[in-house]
């Protein structure tokens, strides 16, 4: 980790990364939005509410890594566009993922942040180009990878020179088949204690269940995450990816005020 990783005598200093004016690693921050840019409507709809709910940045994807390649594999540059005029309308800062180096230039014009997904953790030559941009990246967790290989995917973007990396747990693979993945809230502690990078938790990929993400959302923030990512979408059971795990604009609303008061209590009893 660059030689400023964890020391035997405590946890590491901890890394500010500036996304769009926000400081993430030292104000908590809500990334929320649809898993994929649908059409216009659809993502002004969940920017305008996530933003109204207190969200500073928009996540949704214009390229999406989808297991089928029969799947809906999202609107691509048009997608981009819609994120950009979101962001125009909403102030939100824009998080998008980026599937191929080719694309880094196009994704780069509108992400305030790549996103790198966690089935591209391990591709390395996405990692390296990535290593050489001004922008901040969002590595999330791969869904088989153990701490020290999602360190060492961070470290190919780090060691590359760009410096802006934020974790994201997301979830990994187990027995369990009740939840999509297991999320993995020990990776939070965990990894800040390895690494100054941010981290943040994703409960909508780590459970893959709407109704789970408020109990895991509010678990992830005691366990010290730095953000959480959520999927929101105005009418869930009828988007194109990831329809069982998106939450409604007014549980995310619910939530986004929960998560408040439950950090304010945390700061209030921090040692
Ligand atoms: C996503 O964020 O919509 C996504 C595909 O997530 P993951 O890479 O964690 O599966
Ligand atoms: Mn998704």
């Amino acid at each position: 980790m660059n030689g400023d990783g964890g020391t035997e005598r405590g946890p590491a200093p901890r890394r500010t990364v500036m996304v769009r004016g926000h400081a993430v690693g030292r104000d908590f921050v809500l990334i929320a939005g649809p898993c994929a840019v649908e059409s216009e409507a659809q993502t002004l709809a969940a920017a305008r509410a996530v933003a109204a709910a207190g969200a500073h940045m928009l996540r949704g994807g214009a390229y999406k890594p989808r297991t089928s390649p029969h799947d809906f594999q999202g609107l691509g540059e048009a997608g981009l566009a819609i994120l950009a005029k979101a962001r125009e309308e909403t102030g939100l800062a824009v998080v998008t993922e980026v599937l191929d180096p080719r694309d880094i230039d196009k994704v780069g014009r509108v992400a305030d942040m790549f996103q790198v997904g966690s089935r591209s953790m391990r591709n390395y030559p996405l990692l390296k180009e990535l290593g050489h941009v001004d922008r901040p990246v969002l590595l999330k967790r791969g869904m088989s990878a153990t701490l020290d290989e999602w360190l060492a995917a961070a470290d190919y973007i780090l060691s590359g020179g760009n410096e802006d990396v934020v974790l994201c747990e997301r979830g990994i693979r187990t027995f369990e088949t009740a939840t999509r993945n297991t999320l993995d809230l020990s990776a939070v502690p965990a990894v800040k204690a390895l690494s100054p990078l941010p981290v943040i938790v994703d409960p909508s990929h780590g459970t893959g269940r709407a109704d789970l993400v408020r109990p895991l959302s509010l678990a992830a923030v005691a366990a010290g995450a730095d953000g959480l990512l959520i999927e929101v979408h105005r009418d869930p059971p009828r988007a194109l990816s990831d329809n069982g795990q998106q939450i409604e604009p007014a549980a995310f609303a619910r939530l986004a005020r929960e998560v408040k008061a439950l950090r304010a209590h945390l700061e209030g009893v921090a040692p």
